[in-house]
């Protein structure tokens, strides 16, 4: 029998893994302390808990961790992990160093929902939701965990599609008997599923980065099916009623294509569509697909369109890009098929 992982688990139910072990309710404490402060690889290292208790614990658990399969290490000192996924479809998570910061790009789904048309992970179709022990495994389990300084939720998946998970994760990060982060230290980045959305903006305080890639509804939805069902003006007009100004951070994604997104007309929508909202534009590179049709747009061109909504007071930046060399960059990542017995 496959043991349950304790990694991911809250102290509530921790309590419930200790009544099923026999173990008094305080061992929900010292079990979450050891798992997440004193970050344990084994039952074993459990020493508050009785010999017996240890048995009793390890008989149905285990602890969960689980290092990358495979590692793929960029020029830019981006490192890409592979990581066991679901549904025959293994995840990736994207290290990237910084001068004093040390970000995780980590995945919420194996493959993805959305059917974004210019990202590889959307070409995949869905292969199934991620664990909270999964998405913190992504964390604990890469060599650099230790001297991580933040956390984004920008690589295989829709977050927002596995919310419940995030929730946990984001728990287990930031809760006094977890990580202890500070949520700023956190951001969850969504092409904007609306409920969702604003559970996540009620029930967190992480920052929040939307996808909007297109002004014009018509030109979004041929880009992002989503467009159909939750259109990014309503997205845009529920962040409204959020305040970006001072504990968290909005920013608005914007991958820029030539020929197809990146005009001056666009830069203006796009002010419009934002006015009177505290964000600032990720202004994005694309790195071309096999066989895809989409091509980023010049630098001259990129230029001019940050200066053209910077002029209507909307900060603007061009984000560098990393780990293209390793397939690391926005909208590259792909996991990898595990093979089929007997094939
Ligand atoms: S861009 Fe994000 S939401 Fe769209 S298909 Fe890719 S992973 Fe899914």
């Amino acid at each position: 029998m496959e043991k349950k992982k304790l990694l991911g688990m809250t102290p509530g139910q921790l309590r419930e893994v200790a009544a099923e072990c026999g173990l008094p309710p305080f061992a929900a404490k010292q079990i979450a302390r050891r798992l997440y402060v004193n970050r344990a690889r084994s039952i074993d290292e459990m020493t508050e808990l009785s010999k017996r208790g240890r048995e009793m614990l390890a008989a149905s658990y285990c602890v969960g961790l689980s290092a990358p399969k495979a590692e793929a290490r960029s020029a830019d000192g981006t490192v890409k992990c592979l990581f066991e996924g679901k549904g025959g479809r293994d995840v990736e998570a994207v290290y990237i160093p910084d001068r004093e910061r040390a970000t995780l790009c980590v995945s919420s789904q194996a493959g993805c929902k959305m059917g974004c048309r210019f990202c590889m992970t959307g070409r995949q179709g869905f292969h199934g939701n991620l664990e909270p022990s999964d998405i913190i495994n992504q964390i604990f389990s890469i060599p650099q965990s230790e001297s991580l300084t933040n956390i984004v939720f920008m690589g295989m998946g829709e977050p927002l599609d596995n919310l419940d998970a995030v929730l946990t994760s984001i728990e287990v990060l930031t809760a006094p008997w977890g990580l202890g982060w500070s949520p700023k230290r956190i951001t969850v980045s969504s092409i904007g599923k609306l409920a969702e959305l604003k559970r996540l903006l009620d029930e967190t305080k992480v920052h929040v980065a939307i996808s909007v890639h297109a002004p014009f509804s018509d030109e979004r939805a041929e880009l992002m099916p989503v467009e159909k069902v939750w259109p990014v003006a309503e997205v845009i007009e529920l962040l409204r009623g959020y305040d970006f100004a001072h504990q968290r951070r909005l920013t608005l994604e914007y991958i820029v294509w030539r020929g197809l997104n990146d005009d001056l007309r666009h830069a203006d929508a796009l002010a419009r569509l934002v006015r009177g909202v505290d964000c600032r534009v990720n202004l994005i590179r694309y790195h071309s697909l096999p066989d895809g049709d989409l091509q980023t747009a010049s630098e001259q061109t990129m230029t001019a369109f940050r200066d053209r909504l910077n002029s209507h007071g909307v900060t603007a930046t061009i984000r560098a890009s990393r780990g293209e060399d390793i397939q690391a960059a926005c909208g590259m990542l792909a996991g990898e098929a595990k093979r089929q017995e007997g094939e």
